[in-house]
């Protein structure tokens, strides 16, 4: 153990594996299997009071960098801080309930965790005359819950809410701010954990004070929960509700979208000057309030305050990001929270209380077909919008309650649990509860939204919202509660829709900035491209300029004006261009991030179709089903600028058609092992993928020729770059001297491939244009290259070729047209050596830069 101090913590936080993506484990784990997987350290903090700056550290890991990140990842200490307050209000669980005792007879259920949704679900649970034990530290409420006082009103937990506000308001701009037209309730959180805590103590609930270590399931058919200090508990059923870091006893499916997370950093202060109304709610205030003065926060993570007026003076302010792919760190929101105070002339007196609320959003569901039952966080409750689940726990417990019971009852009243038909799967019913087919669709439909918001700026936020409170039924219970109770589930179908047409109306209303995101990558290339275009015009010009100055010419007043200002112009430009890729790099690629609906892609698709103003979209397909689907959406289609196919199993060939390959700029197949060849079904005289710029291919091993027939005259009239990987049957590209726009050829680890240009195919000559572009050829690690092209050739764009590993080949097609401007080579001083050279004087010419094999 040792003492930390909060800032240096996040240093302190060590991550021995870069990636986690399998989260495959298998069920029946031992302790020792589980430590193995455990390569995610980091340290736990104990704070002693509110804020306080004082820890103790210990060890703890987490099941793979997914659960690190809910757990609190980078902003970790501030997690445990607001985790271990103390409030001495509330009660011990231990002082009121009786104890699990070891040994006892097998419990029906075991529910691991006392957060809301482990009480609620252990209350009802014991209610219905289950023998129910609850595990979980015993930790108080200290999160300020706020809630629609008409649901919790609902839940019978009225008296839980400490202070109501009459109405809701939100502020998205200068404008006139929207009136929810629905009273808000600031739950008490003390009476909250005495109200959940008497339900348990009335229906008999028993209690152990440890934290859960491991589930194991015995050969009786019994689960053994095992805890810390190697305390077991065996039961018949286990429900995991320790909140949404529970990838320790839970699996989730593979694969699934990746989480993100809302953070924000709260104060409850005695201030003065709050030009705030008490008897309103501000559920967001997302106005310019620094009118630009902090615009780097603001557009890396827009952010909005939250703010509970409990009177004229007392103020529960919080500064929120809803959600981001990397959690807004709570240094920066506090940061944000006091320049917006400052700015609002709000002056702090005193505070009574720091909130750091970290919530994970989105990521993927459990694994249905696991035994082990989960409920809350555990069980991705979560609203992926929102972040709200605490209604959603606490109002489904009665019935995930009675469908445990019924699953009990009838598997052997008092005995172990056992599926009806050999190994079916007992459990399932229960997480079908949870997680029907319909539910499932909603949340995919909540998680797109939320991939939209996480990609817009604070303007395409606002707009966002300005359309989500003006929608008619957006502040209606059923929008704000996707998952009713069981009695409302009939509506279910209604329900479905309107989040369905709500939605389409939010995609509708920021596609236009969906466009632009999507359209950054391209406008970086072209902004590169002329800043290139530019650089070179003045290298040009200033090296005329230095030889007319060795003839005893002066240099005129605007030729030094224009040289000048070009340097400014490169300086300005390079920023720009290293701030838009920042900003790319934040956001991920583009609406590729729709891949993560897989198994969802009906709804995925059906969305991206009703974008009807969306014109350039990104997209990675990952199976022959999803490509069929898309290729069969026309509209979608024609907007599809970028397309990845990645690992398509079975995928033998891909077929444009005149139209569907229109507007293609970038395609890339990576690691389609049965891949053979691209087609183009175009009529006589029409050209191939005119738009594509970009083509790369990777662990393609089946590819012979890239395509199926020969490529015609005036087809990929705009390639630009080739990147070819790993395509170990791929003999010559001789197609590319058809190529006009080429620019680079990248050859790497085809192990075949003989020539790149073939000179067979019927091209006795080549086009007098082959390779006039042609910047950079890299070719690495082709084992049975021989010969980059049978003729010399002019390439008067050439400057530098890079031959790494290519054993064989023994000349460069390079002549002495090309002598003025001769490329840079970079290759091994042992190869350059055993080049053989028609123009023997040539060599000579060459900026050779060695570089060791
Ligand atoms: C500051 C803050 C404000 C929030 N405000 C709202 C809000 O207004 N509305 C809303 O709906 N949500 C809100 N949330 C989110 C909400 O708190 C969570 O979504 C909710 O608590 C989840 O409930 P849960 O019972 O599923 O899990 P948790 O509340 O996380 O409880 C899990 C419990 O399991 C225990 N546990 C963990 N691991 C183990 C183990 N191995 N063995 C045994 N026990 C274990 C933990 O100690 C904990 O007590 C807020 C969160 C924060 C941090």
């Amino acid at each position: 153990m040792e003492c930390v101090g909060a800032r240096n913590f996040a240093a302190m936080v060590v991550s021995t594996c870069a990636t986690w993506r399998s989260r495959n484990r298998n069920l029946m784990r031992t302790k020792t299997a589980i430590s193995s997987h455990h390569r995610y350290i980091s340290l736990k903090v104990r704070a002693s009071g509110a804020g306080s700056e004082s820890c103790v550290a210990v060890k703890e890991d987490f099941a793979d960098e997914e659960d690190y990140i809910k757990a609190g990842g980078s902003e970790l200490l501030f997690v445990q801080m607001q985790q271990n307050k103390e409030m001495d209000k509330q009660s011990k669980l231990a002082d009121k309930l009786p104890p699990i005792s070891i040994g006892d007879n097998v419990l029906d259920l075991v529910v691991i965790g006392c957060g809301p949704a482990g009480l609620a679900l252990a209350a009802e649970s014991a209610k219905l005359g289950l023998n129910v034990g609850l595990i979980g530290p015993d930790l108080p409420f200290t999160n300020n819950y706020g809630v629609w006082q008409d649901e919790f009103k609902d839940l019978g937990l009225e008296r839980c809410i400490e202070h109501v506000w009459r109405d809701t308001i939100v502020y998205l701009d200068d404008d006139k701010p929207i009136m929810i037209g629905r009273a808000y309730g600031r739950v008490s959180r003390h009476l909250l954990h005495e109200e959940l805590l008497r339900r348990c103590v009335e229906s008999g609930v028993m209690y152990l004070s440890s934290k859960v270590e491991t589930i194991i399931e015995a050969t009786d058919g019994h689960s053994l929960v095992v805890c810390e200090n190697n305390r077991d508990v065996p039961c018949r059923l286990v429900t995991v509700a320790s909140g949404a870091a529970s990838g320790k006893l839970l699996q989730y499916e593979v694969g699934g979208p990746r989480v993100s997370v809302q953070t924000a950093y709260g104060i409850e202060v005695e201030v003065e000057n709050c030009p705030y109304d008490p008897s309103l709610m501000v559920f967001m205030d997302y106005r310019d309030y620094a009118k630009q003065q902090v615009p780097c926060l603001e557009a890396q993570y827009p952010t909005f305050l939250y703010a509970m007026p409990v009177t004229s003076t007392r103020v529960f302010f919080e500064e929120t990001c809803l959600a981001s792919k990397d959690a807004m760190p709570f240094d920066l929101l506090k940061k944000k929270l006091m320049s917006r105070l400052e700015t609002l002339g709000i002056r702090i007196l005193k505070v009574y209380e720091e909130e750091w609320s970290y919530i994970p959003v989105g990521g993927s569901l459990p694994n249905t077909e696991q035994k082990n039952l989960a409920f809350g966080a555990a069980a991705s409750m979560v609203h992926p919008a929102t972040g709200y689940s605490v209604v959603r726990s606490l109002s489904e417990a009665p019935n995930y309650a009675s469908v445990i019971a019924k699953i009990l009852k009838k598997n052997h009243p008092t005995g172990m649990l056992i599926g009806e038909t050999n190994n079916e799967n007992i459990s399932m019913q229960a997480w079908n509860t949870l997680w029907p087919q319909e539910r499932k669709r909603q949340r995919a439909f909540f998680l797109f939204g939320l991939a939209l918001i996480i990609q817009l700026d604070i303007e395409g936020t606002r707009t966002f919202f300005h359309t989500f409170f003006r929608l008619p039924s957006c502040t209606k219970r059923s929008e704000n509660v996707p998952c009713q109770a069981p009695t409302q589930r009939s509506n279910r179908g209604n329900h479905d829709k309107n989040i369905s047409h709500t939605i389409r109306r939010l995609c509708a209303a920021v596609a236009p900035r969906i466009c632009n995101v999507i359209n950054l990558d391209s406008r970086i290339q072209t902004f590169t491209t002329e800043l290139d275009e530019l650089k070179d015009k003045r290298d040009d010009l200033r090296t005329r300029v230095e030889r007319a100055e060795l003839d005893g010419s002066r240099r005129t007043n605007e030729v030094q004006r224009w040289l000048a200002r070009v340097e400014v112009i490169e300086s300005e430009a390079t920023s720009i261009i290293e701030n838009l890729g920042q900003r790319r790099h934040g956001l991920g690629y583009e609406v590729r991030e729709v891949r993560n609906f897989e198994g969802e892609g009906e709804v995925e698709f059906e969305v991206l179709e009703t974008l009807t103003q969306l014109r350039i979209l990104g997209l990675t397909i990952s199976s022959i089903a999803s490509l069929n689907r898309l290729f069969g959406l026309r509209n979608l289609v024609r907007c599809i600028h970028y397309l990845l196919l990645k690992e398509c199993e079975g995928l033998t060939e891909l077929v444009f058609s005149s139209a569907s390959g229109l507007t293609l700029r970038r395609l890339s197949i990576t690691d389609c092992y049965d891949f053979n060849y691209l087609v183009v079904n175009a009529e006589d005289g029409q050209k191939w993928l005119p738009n594509l710029e970009v083509l790369s291919l990777h662990g393609l091993p089946k590819v012979t020729s890239v395509w199926k027939s020969p490529v015609r005259k005036a087809s990929l009239q705009n390639l630009r770059l080739l990147n070819i990987w790993y395509c170990h049957s791929l003999k010559n590209v001789s197609w590319v001297l058809l190529l006009p726009k080429l620019e680079a050829i990248y050859l790497f680890y085809c192990k075949k491939m003989e020539q790149v240009v073939s000179g067979e195919e019927g091209l006795l000559e080549p086009d007098p244009k082959a390779f006039s572009r042609l910047k950079t050829i890299e070719i690495r690690d082709l084992p049975e290259l021989k010969s980059i092209s049978p003729w010399t050739l002019a390439f008067p764009c050439l400057k530098s070729i890079a031959v790494i590993d290519c054993p064989k080949l023994k000349k460069l097609p390079i002549g002495t047209h090309n002598s003025s401007t001769l490329p840079t080579v970079y290759c091994s001083e042992e190869w350059w050596e055993g080049l053989k050279w028609d123009e023997p004087n040539i060599r000579n010419g060459f900026l050779t830069n060695f570089i060791s094999n």
